[in-house]
């Protein structure tokens, strides 16, 4: 008999109603005996929760359900005693055997004198087990070894809600410093690291992504912050944050430069080693061959450093092979690579030279006069002075489809080829190349004799007007050569330009005109004289003042004395070139615009410039008459010279064609072999006294 029951009993109105509230509670309810820990009743709620019926729970005490025990339960049922009502926690066995937590609240209440407990409990073992997940969640993250942030994504700039206390040390920021920030404050000054593309754009999608970053600790020390990061979305799939797990792994990437150092570079010296330069060799090889752009293996062995390591100490021959190494970097441009392959010898990797092949060779050449006149530097070492030669052999490529290593045996053949025509000398693989190279060593070094032997003439080409009448004239060298004849400023002029001869050459021939220009002038005959100005003359320190020189020495008209310039001169530095110009017309002499329209032809800069005169480039005037595009273009450079108020010669005329077609339009000046080929200063001279005086050239004012 139930208690309930009993309470039916007494009042079967009232209590009907408390019994339908006690039964149909969604709490779980029971009454229990503490005197004996029996059950007296359960509700509904009760009956579901434990999955035994009314009727079995009657029957049973409260220990065979909770797993405490009898023990510990008569302890509670004693606390319950001051009537008080008590909180427990505690664990039941339901029917199924499975074991759930819950919270009770113990109220004694006294039915009929008789003290029960009325028990209302709540099954919490879901909660409980989430928050004991969560707790272990948070022990593992404050206990990871790995730095984890955690940044909310639904924020604007995703500020930083938790780190871990990995991340504190490994950044030394404490997590009061980080929270609210968004974390880029780690990268410092380093904005565009390859990683950072790929981790915005990961953010952006909600991907996850790993990426390896320069950060910055708050002491300032940077380091390899390898970062992965993942997105966490809620239940509608809504990314909502971002955790971040972070390692420094500066120590491995620091390994890792040091493994590759050891495998690709020559510990002595540093420089790449044999494996690195044929990788590298390889892959220029792929690019020469499918761009046409010529690259060159050099192959450089010191002479006698075999000697000199056996005679000295072998730390003398260290110092002196890393000596050589850093003068040959020096030498070179960026994109070249200097490897030493063991022993003495060092090898070259020049790559993108020019797609035609004199002009590479031109460049390997130069390359290497400067890699001599490094290498023969004297070095001291300890307290001796050395003078190294080294003999070099250099193999060009594309040719075909050789392979990397075969051009590595090709500029060893020839440096081989090289040591055994005598020390201190270049060999080219390729015969062609070989005999070009040659030709040019000759054609300099009997240029620099001829320099010196003055074995050069100046002709002049007149420069006629409307009339016909001789105005002026074009200065141009000859070089009359050891086997008597005369050689055109076509084929040395570019020697002398790369070798600077073509600084004294251009004053000998500045000279000469200047006192030509004096001679005609004390004749009464004056006309003017134009020299041509190559772009290192020009761009020369002395230049301005060469010429001032040459004025004064042979007391010529500066009036009468015309610098011709090329576009090319004029286009390199714009405000250098006009500020020289500016100095040398304040001598009072004029300056021409050489070849004009072959150059960059943009009119808009003739303006800025102190110029008198553009000279039509002999290309157009050739073929004006019949062809359009000539025609207007001659057309249009005649109209920009009235407009500037400039002085037209009109180059290469040939024929009478030429010169109706230009005077139909107004051109000026003529200069070709129509009115006369260029002879020699003498010869012009006398044939300009021999002009009629009338046409007497007057000089254009400044
Ligand atoms: P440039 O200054 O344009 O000289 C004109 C060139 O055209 C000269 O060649 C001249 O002989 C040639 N020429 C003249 N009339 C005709 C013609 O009717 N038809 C054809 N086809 N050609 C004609 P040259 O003397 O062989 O000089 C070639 C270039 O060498 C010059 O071109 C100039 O750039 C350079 N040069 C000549 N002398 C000197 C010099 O003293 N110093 C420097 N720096 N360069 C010079
Ligand atoms: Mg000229
Ligand atoms: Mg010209």
């Amino acid at each position: 008999m139930g208690i309930i029951n009993d309470l039916q009993d007494r009042a079967a109105g009232e209590s009907d109603i408390f019994l339908q509230i006690f039964n149909q509670s969604p709490a779980i309810e029971y009454l229990l005996d503490p005197e004996n820990g029996r059950i007296v009743d359960a509700n509904n709620a009760a009956c579901t929760f434990w999955g035994w019926s009314r009727e079995q729970l009657r029957t049973m005490h409260i220990w065979d359900i909770n797993i405490a025990g009898q023990k510990t339960l008569e302890r509670q049922f004693t606390d319950t005693k001051s009537g008080v009502t008590k909180f427990f926690i505690n664990q039941h066995r339901i029917a199924s055997g499975q074991i759930r937590d819950v919270e009770v609240y113990a109220h004694p209440i006294i039915l009929k004198g008789h003290q029960v407990n009325l028990i209302i409990a709540h099954d919490v073992t879901d909660r409980r087990r989430a928050e004991e997940s969560l707790r272990l969640a948070q022990r593992a993250l404050d206990a990871a070894t790995i730095g984890i942030l955690i940044a909310d994504a639904q924020q604007p700039d995703m500020p930083i809600t938790y780190v871990n206390p990995t991340f504190e040390k490994t950044t030394g920021y404490c997590q009061a410093e980080v929270l609210g920030r968004n974390c880029r404050f780690l990268q410092g000054p380093q904005r565009d690291q390859p990683g950072l593309d790929e981790l915005r754009s990961a953010l952006k999608e909600g991907r996850s992504c790993e990426v390896i970053l320069q950060n910055y600790k708050k002491d300032g020390t940077m380091f390899w912050n390898q970062l992965h990061i993942a997105p966490l979305r809620n239940e509608a799939g809504v990314v909502t944050h971002f955790v971040g797990a972070q390692k420094d792994v500066s120590d491995q990437i620091a390994a890792n430069a040091r493994i590759e150092q050891l495998a690709y570079y020559d510990p002595l010296t540093e420089l790449p080693n044999r494996r690195l330069f044929l990788d590298r060799l390889a892959a220029c090889v792929a690019v020469s061959q499918r761009s046409n752009v010529f690259g060159a293996v050099v192959c450089i062995d010191l002479d006698n450093f075999k000697n000199l390591n056996d005679a000295a100490s072998h730390e003398v021959g260290d110092d002196l092979l890393r000596e050589m190494g850093q003068r040959l970097k020096l030498s070179l441009r960026q994109q070249d690579t200097i490897s030493r392959q063991g022993g003495d010898e060092f090898v070259l990797l020049l790559p993108a030279l020019s797609d035609n092949s004199e002009i590479s060779a031109n460049m390997v050449q130069g390359a290497i006069t400067r890699i001599q006149k490094a290498i023969s530097e004297p070095v001291v070492l300890g307290n001796f002075q050395h003078h190294i030669t080294a003999s070099i052999g250099v193999a060009l490529f594309p040719k075909g489809v050789e392979s990397a290593s075969d051009l590595l045996k090709q500029a060893d053949t020839a440096m081989y080829r090289a040591k055994a025509t005598g020390r201190n000398s270049v060999c080219y693989f390729e015969p062609a190349m070989q005999a070009a190279v040659s030709a040019r060593l000759t054609l300099e070094q009997d240029l620099r004799q001829a320099m010196e032997r003055e074995d050069f003439r100046m002709f002049l080409q007149g420069q006629v007007n409307a009339s016909g009448k001789i105005i002026g004239a074009e200065a141009l060298i000859r070089w009359h050569n050891k086997e008597g004849g005369l050689i055109s400023p076509m084929a040395f002029i570019p020697v002398a330009e790369d070798t600077g001869l073509i600084i004294p050459m251009g004053t000998w021939m500045l000279r000469q005109a200047c006192r030509t220009i004096k001679k005609l002038e004390q004749a009464g005959r004056p006309i003017r004289i134009s020299v041509n100005v190559s772009p290192r003359q020009f761009r020369g320190p002395d230049f301005r003042d060469c010429v001032a020189m040459v004025l004064q020495e042979t007391g010529a008209n500066p009036n009468l004395l015309t610098l011709e310039i090329t576009e090319a001169v004029v286009f390199d530095n714009l405000n250098e070139a006009i500020a020289k110009m500016q100095q040398l017309k304040a001598l009072g002499v004029h300056f021409s615009i050489d070849d004009f329209g072959t150059g960059y032809s943009s009119l808009a800069y003739l303006k800025k410039l102190p110029l008198t005169e553009l000279k039509i480039d002999k290309s157009f005037i050739q073929d004006a008459p019949t062809d359009m595009n000539d025609a207007s273009l001659v057309e249009a450079i005649l109209a920009v010279a009235t407009h500037h108020g400039l002085q037209v010669v009109a180059e290469g005329v040939e024929t009478l064609e030429h010169v109706d077609f230009l005077k139909e339009r107004g051109c000026p000046l003529f200069q070709g072999y129509y009115f006369g080929r260029p002879i020699s200063g003498e010869e012009f001279v006398q044939k300009v006294l021999s002009q009629p005086t009338e046409n007497v050239y007057t000089a254009p004012k400044m």
